[in-house]
């Protein structure tokens, strides 16, 4: 749907440091570099460090390194999403000359009250007298966007149904992470996002930005998420335990066991390089499972 045969595969793993690398966020990296490796392409990494308050400190150079430890390598310089304001003040102007975008002067609480969480509109149409500018809003449309995700099969969402106006810029003027993502993907020229299916119901949001701001289409495809025994997802900000970096092979098969690419017995004790050749050769998108979340026990 999305490129052109010529057009070359790029992919990225996108992590929020949030904390080190764990099983999820190794199986999320381990997806997307495959999908776009084995294509032949190219796979990059954006640390987004959009909200400085979430932010652990040391998470992103520990993210780093561990990637590099498992035997990850990209071609460019990481993306940090904190030097990034110029281009997403740019993309919210974008919006507001495009008719997309409206102030709002309600706070989260008066959002909270009456719309079960989706916007009720009260700004839509101009601040109310009185009312300051906060947040800048998404003015979605009342149709259907369909995403067909390659693992998950399509997914369509009705944003003013079930979204409502979304923030893409929020009061603390920090950009939204909805626009940011867009935004990036498309600055770094990304082709496939392959990412945890956490991230499917922001998606129709994000398909939708995406072609209003007139960027190229990206392919989707949303991995199972790796959640606890009780079905917790396993996050970095759960307490999620950092990865053995000396023990790389054995994480890396138990990632491609987990992506159902089943991977010989031996895998695990073989040298780095040897796995990854192993993994790009007999990398298939078809084969990992098609589901949502999957528990996982270490
Ligand atoms: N930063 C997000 C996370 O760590 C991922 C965003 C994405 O892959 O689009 O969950």
């Amino acid at each position: 749907m999305a490129t052109d045969t010529a057009q070359v595969v790029r992919g990225r793993f996108a992590p929020s440091p949030t904390g080190p690398l764990h099983f999820g966020s190794l199986v999320a990296a381990l997806a997307s570099a495959l999908e776009a490796q084995a294509r032949g392409g190219e796979w990059l990494v954006r640390i987004e460090d959009l909200d400085p308050p979430r932010e652990v400190a040391g998470a992103s150079d520990e993210i780093l390194y561990a990637l590099g430890r498992f035997g990850f390598s990209w071609p460019e310089p990481v993306l940090y999403q904190s030097q990034r304001t110029a281009a997403y003040e740019a993309a919210q102007l974008r919006l507001r000359d495009l008719g997309l975008a409206f102030w709002c002067g309600c706070s989260r609480r008066e959002v909270g009250k009456g719309g079960h969480g989706r916007y009720p509109g009260t700004c839509r149409e101009g601040l109310p007298p009185g009312r300051r500018p906060r947040a800048l809003r998404a003015r979605v449309p009342d149709r259907e966007i369909l995403v067909e995700d390659q693992v998950q099969g399509p997914v369509s969402e009705n944003l003013a149904a079930v979204s409502g106006d979304f923030i893409v810029r929020r009061a603390d003027r920090l950009c939204a992470y909805q626009l940011a993502v867009v935004v990036d993907d498309s600055a770094q020229q990304i082709t496939d996002v392959v990412r945890g299916a956490d991230l499917l119901d922001s998606t129709p949001r994000q398909c939708w930005l995406q072609q209003e701001l007139g960027f190229l289409p990206f392919r989707y495809a949303h991995v199972p998420v790796v959640t606890t025994a009780q079905g917790e997802k396993l996050a970095k900000g759960s307490g999620a335990t950092a990865l053995d970096p000396s023990r790389a092979g054995e994480w890396l098969a138990r990632g491609l066991a987990f992506l159902g690419q089943s991977p010989p017995a031996d895998l695990a004790g073989r040298p780095l390089p040897s796995i990854w050749d192993w993994a790009r050769s007999n990398w298939s998108l078809e084969r990992v499972p098609r589901e949502r979340a999957i528990p996982w026990s270490p």
